[in-house]
């Protein structure tokens, strides 16, 4: 490998720490293959005091990382993986792409809050990509706020905006809502990657990705960062900030599955009360079981018109409407945040 200035890595990595406190186990910065490039421990419990970081140290941080990296190895080969969180029995791991040649990986404890982490580690990642990338970087990663309040996360989620915003670039949480199984994460997948995975794997954690949307005569792109959730028990214990600060939803349901059609009332008051502004569309997704559909188009159609919104219906499985689906929902955020800037 090309000479990546290790001495900036390691002091990008002790602001990283000083930043997000003790909570953190270790920062690790892989390459693709899972060699560790560079590693710090947290600050031990009670002197808060800096870990002796040693071979022992980082060799048993490494460890922490490789069995996770091993399992989502295809995720990050396809080069669309983004970011990931996953949670272990003792910790939660957060990963970010940083560039075409490195992974960061956080380790917190198992009770930690990902979310107020979640902006540092996303802000560590884009500075690491640009130190291998051989640029100018300063390694330090500003204060955002101290507090871990709903009120504070939001701030820090702003200020990275800002900072997106200044460099030209739009990017736009997009969350999905809707009962289980109805095809949200295959939809992403469709999107992201345009894959259907029949070998079928649950998403551990949540797992966070990124694709843009371009638009012929538009300069500006609508960058999306889709953050899927796991599970449905899951999705009730941090609902709150899997949704909050979300400027985009989809709302899906099954058209083979009456009651999940029936729920989507209760999800998009579920989603409007946790973010009033958030720009919305209904998706009625599995369209390829024709012969198995309980739900009639004029049916999605008359709901989503109900709440104002738009409606389309898809299949992941034959990719059909996918991206149009996320095209719509895109042009809507241009209108309401790009355009309206612009004028
Ligand atoms: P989620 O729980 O909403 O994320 O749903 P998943 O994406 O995990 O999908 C649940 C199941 O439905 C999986 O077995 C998928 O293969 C299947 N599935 C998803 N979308 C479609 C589709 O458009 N057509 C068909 N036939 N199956 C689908
Ligand atoms: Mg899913």
């Amino acid at each position: 490998m090309m000479s990546v200035d290790r001495k900036k890595l390691l002091a990008l990595l002790k602001w990283y720490r000083q930043e997000v406190g003790k909570e953190l186990t270790g920062a690790v910065i892989v390459n693709r293959e899972g060699l560790v490039i560079e590693a710090v421990a947290g600050f031990s419990e009670d002197k808060k005091l800096e870990k002796s970081i040693d071979e022992e140290i980082v060799g048993g941080i490494s460890s922490l990382v490789e069995p996770v990296l091993n399992r989502i190895t295809k995720e990050f080969s396809s080069g669309s993986f983004g970011t990931g969180t996953f949670d272990t029995e003792d910790y939660r791991l957060i990963f970010c792409e940083a560039g075409p040649d490195a992974i960061f990986v956080t380790i917190l404890d198992a009770i930690a809050m990902i979310d107020p982490v979640f902006p540092y580690a996303y802000l560590a990642a884009e500075k690491i990509a640009r130190i291998f990338d051989g640029r100018s970087v300063s390694p330090v990663i500003p204060s955002l706020t101290k507090e871990k309040s709903t009120k504070d996360i939001e701030r820090k989620i702003d200020k990275i905006q800002q900072i997106k915003i200044e460099a030209g670039e739009y990017a736009y949480k997009l969350i999905l809502g809707g009962d289980g199984s109805v095809g949200k994460t295959s939809m992403v997948h469709r999107f992201v990657e345009n894959e259907f995975e029949t070998d079928y794997k649950a998403t551990i954690g949540t797992s966070i990705m990124k694709k843009e949307c371009d638009f012929e005569g538009l300069k500006s792109k609508v960058r999306w960062i889709i953050w899927d959730l796991a599970g449905q028990a899951q999705f009730k214990r941090v609902r709150n900030s899997y949704v909050a600060n979300a400027e985009a939803g989809i709302l899906v349901f099954d058209v083979t599955r009456r009651e999940t059609f029936e729920n989507i009332k209760k999800w998009y008051v579920d989603t409007i009360q946790i973010v009033k502004n958030i720009t919305l569309i209904l998706v009625g997704n599995k369209i390829d079981l024709e012969d198995k559909r309980e739900v009639k188009s004029i049916e999605g159609e008359e709901l989503a018109k109900k709440f104002g919104l738009a409606y389309v219906e898809t299949s992941a499985k034959t990719g059909e409407n996918i991206e149009d689906a996320f095209r719509m929902l895109a042009l809507q955020i241009v209108k309401k945040f790009v355009l309206t800037e612009e004028v």
